[in-house]
Parts: structure tokens; C-alpha cells; sequence
């Protein structure tokens, strides 16, 4: 007897769409294909809707402990679970302590227990000063290391600290010894603080663009990519705004270094053109680009150079988005509409086939994060869904919003699909009509 049956959808199957039904048992998927109503305790019908697996988002900053203001791990999760994302990795910066130790990840751990909507993980945090702590904080449960190459926004004590290139080689060789995957935000640190140092105050959204160019990308990413051969460690590129640097990258999978990249949806849905208007709201590191650069993007998302898509969900609380393009805190609140923009943008007006989309924000990154029960609709793994109605279109408002603080600069944007119900591990979570569904059931997914 399966426990439920999903019946009536498109299902989006690694193969492609079908319209077929899903057995559920114990949480798992049990079965694909047509399914005789009478084995199943539960039906549950799609109604011709997509069918996605969950979303998994690897790229979120929920900031607590220490900056629980920020978001949270209980708005932070039932946001992703509106949105159709079901499982999370989540940064190792913003909350206080940063993740940079067994004991920090420890504290991060039980701010973290009983909160969550969805499933959920960690990284930990390469720094200037806790190579002796790496093999600890390895072992401790993270599913990846995560390091930045130019300055985090922040000098408060406690807080995260970049890396310089000795730092990021011996934090490499450390990582390459336990077979981590370090992830690496690239931007050349001397070449934007050159660039900062002529801003002039107050700060507005070319300038600020101006001050963080592609090329410093592109340097930064053709740096660590060096030290990736000569260390042998497995890396990945967080939120990478240009085709140029998609391009050094896929230069080198050629090659066969072991790196994977991501993007993010607001690289492909707002652009410099637009900043002034939106505001520091949408002020993030890499800053937005050009039309131009941007159609570069879409072409190499489009040919399948970019590995996958997360949200970088980087929420402040709105004091921190007034000031000028400089002193406004970076980072976009985004992470509840990961499926449902990308799904418009890119199934709907570019013809991407769905399947596609299923790679990009669930299939591929919950493999490279070794996350093995999540990401696909298969027999075996999770039973995590988000249905998306294609039919229906909507404005998001900030009321629909479940972030601490309600602030995104896609609101006010018409979405041409909508997620209209939400299932982790065969747990309907969230639907159109009730919003988010019982208790916090999300669980700590154990890596090794
Ligand atoms: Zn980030």
C-alpha cells in the first residue's frame, strides 16, 4: 500500500516530462507510472501542473546565531518552503560567530534545531586564521567549505575575513586531503579596492558597478582556478555574474579540474540599467550588470555552462539598505522565488525545456553537495515536490513574503507561473490556498 499518490501532474522526470502519476511510501519515492488509485491511502491531485522535485538551494544566509534581526532559520525556511525549495545549505557568514569552527557550528546547530520548514545543512568557513581548525570542522558534519577572496562586508570581531592566495593554497591543500569542495566568492580584492579609492561620495548605482568590473571577476576566478590544479581541490564558484568567467571555467572543466559553478536568478531578471530605480535593495557582490552582459549570461545558462542556480538570500534589516550604492549592505532577498521567476524567465519566454530547469535548481547541486536523497524525481530519493501552475500569473507583494523582514526587489513584478503546493519527504508543507502547513519538520541532513 503506498501512502499517497500524485496523480494528474507533468511530471518533471530527469528524462524529461511526463504525464504520469507518483507513489509515496515512508516519505520515499516508490513508484513512477500509472498507479491503480485503490493501492494508495491518499490522492492527491496535480491538476495538469508541473510536477518539479524540491528546490535545493545551496547558497542562503539565515544569520543566526548573533544577527537573528537579519532573518532566521524559522521566516528563512518557511520562505524557501513557500517558494518550493525544500532543502538548504546554508553560508557560513552573516551570523555571529561565523561558521569557522566545530564549536561555532555547534552554536549555529542548536539555533538551528526545531526551526526548520525544510531540510537543511552547513557550511564551514575557510579564514585567514583557522587552518588548524579545518580537519576538525571537516569532520564535524559541514558538506562543504565555503571562502571569500576580496573583503565581506563586515570588521566587526567575530565576523568572516577573506582570504589572500597563500591563505586560499593552504586552506586548499588542507580541503584537497579530506576530498572537500570549497566554494569561493571571486572577486580581486586589490583591484576593487583601487577602484573603491576614487569613488566619490555620495555613491551611486554606476559607480558602484563600475567599482566591481567583470575583470575582477574574471582575475579572482583564473586565480583560483590555479590554485585548484596545483592543489587538486574541489571547487565551486559561487554566484558568478559574467560569461567571461563561466567561459575561464568551462576552459578548465575541459581540462579536467574538478569545479563546478553557480549563478544566480537576479543576474538574469535586474540589471545595472535598472539599480538606480531599484535602489541599494539591489545592491549585491558581484553587482548587477549591463543588458549586454546579461544576454551573455542567459546564452551560457541556456547551453548548459552553468551548473546550477541558487538564491544567494542575503537579507539586512531596511536601516542597512538606506546610504549611498557604497555604505547600503550588499546582498538581494530572493530566496522564495528561486522556482517561480527562473520557470517564467527561462522555461516560459526562452524555451527551456523543463527537465533543464529541474538540473539547474535541484538535480545538480544536491549531487555536488553529496546530498544524496534530494534533487530528482526517482525511485529511492526524497519525496520533496513543488507544483507549478503554469496557467496562473500573479504581482508579488510584500505581503506574500516571509522573510523577517519583508523587503525583495521582485516585488511588484507580475510572474507569469505560480508554486501552488509544496511536499518534503511526502508532507505537504505549503499550499496556494493555506500558506505554510504545521509544525517545522524540516530535518539536519548528515553528511558524513
Ligand atoms: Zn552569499
Amino acid at each position: 500500500m503506498l501512502d499517497l499518490c500524485i496523480t494528474g501532474g507533468r511530471v518533471v522526470l530527469p528524462s524529461g516530462v511526463e504525464e504520469t502519476d507518483v507513489g509515496i511510501q515512508a516519505g520515499k519515492i516508490a513508484r513512477i507510472g500509472p498507479i491503480d488509485k485503490k493501492e494508495a491511502r491518499c490522492i492527491m491531485n496535480a491538476n495538469g501542473q508541473y510536477v518539479f522535485p524540491g528546490a535545493v538551494d545551496t547558497h542562503v544566509h539565515f544569520s543566526e546565531p548573533g544577527r537573528t534581526e537579519w532573518e532566521g532559520f524559522f521566516t528563512g525556511s518557511r520562505s524557501l518552503a513557500a517558494g518550493g525549495t525544500t532543502t538548504y545549505v546554508e553560508m557560513p557568514l552573516n551570523a555571529l560567530p561565523a561558521t569557522t569552527n566545530r564549536a561555532n557550528l555547534q552554536r549555529k546547530l542548536e539555533a538551528a534545531k526545531g526551526q526548520n520548514y525544510v531540510d537543511y545543512s552547513f557550511y564551514g568557513g575557510l579564514v585567514p586564521t583557522n587552518l588548524h581548525e579545518l580537519a576538525d570542522l571537516s569532520a564535524s558534519g559541514v558538506v562543504a567549505f565555503k571562502c571569500f577572496l576580496s573583503p565581506c562586508g563586515s570588521d566587526i570581531p567575530g565576523d568572516f575575513r577573506n582570504v589572500d592566495l597563500n591563505g586560499l593554497r593552504a586552506g586548499m591543500r588542507l580541503l584537497a586531503e579530506k576530498g572537500q569542495l570549497l566554494c569561493v566568492h571571486a572577486e580581486d580584492p586589490s583591484m576593487i579596492s583601487q577602484l573603491e579609492a576614487k569613488l566619490l561620495s555620495p555613491v551611486g548605482a554606476d559607480a558602484y558597478v563600475a567599482s566591481r568590473p567583470v575583470e575582477a571577476e574574471v582575475k579572482a576566478v583564473c586565480d583560483t582556478l590555479a590554485a585548484a590544479r596545483e592543489t587538486g581541490c574541489r571547487i565551486h564558484f559561487v554566484h558568478i555574474s559574467s560569461a567571461a568567467a563561466i567561459e575561464a571555467i568551462e576552459r578548465a572543466k575541459e581540462e579536467g579540474v574538478d569545479v563546478t559553478v553557480e549563478s544566480c536568478p537576479h543576474y538574469f531578471l535586474l540589471s545595472a540599467e535598472e539599480l538606480a530605480e531599484l535602489g541599494p535593495l539591489a545592491k549585491c557582490q558581484p553587482p548587477l550588470r549591463p543588458k549586454q552582459e546579461q544576454a551573455k549570461l542567459w546564452a551560457c545558462l541556456l547551453e548548459g555552462k552553468i551548473d546550477w542556480l541558487a538564491s544567494d538570500h542575503s537579507p539586512c534589516t531596511p536601516d542597512l539598505k538606506d546610504g549611498d550604492f557604497l555604505t547600503a549592505w550588499g546582498g538581494i532577498s530572493g530566496c522564495q522565488n528561486n522556482i517561480d521567476i527562473m520557470f517564467d524567465a527561462a522555461v516560459k519566454r526562452r524555451g527551456m525545456p523543463p527537465e533543464q530547469l529541474a538540473r539547474l535548481i535541484a538535480t545538480n547541486p544536491a549531487k555536488r553537495m553529496n546530498l544524496r536523497e534530494k534533487g530528482e524525481i526517482a525511485i529511492g530519493k526524497d519525496a520533496d515536490f513543488a507544483f507549478v501552475d503554469d496557467r496562473q500569473s500573479y504581482t508579488l507583494t510584500k505581503e506574500q513574503l516571509y522573510y523577517k523582514n519583508k523587503h525583495s526587489p521582485y516585488v511588484g513584478r507580475t510572474i507569469g507561473c505560480k508554486v501552488t503546493c509544496v511536499l518534503l519527504r511526502g508532507q505537504t508543507i505549503y499550499t496556494e490556498e493555506k500558506g505554510i502547513i504545521g509544525k517545522p519538520s524540516g530535518e539536519l541532513l548528515h553528511i558524513h
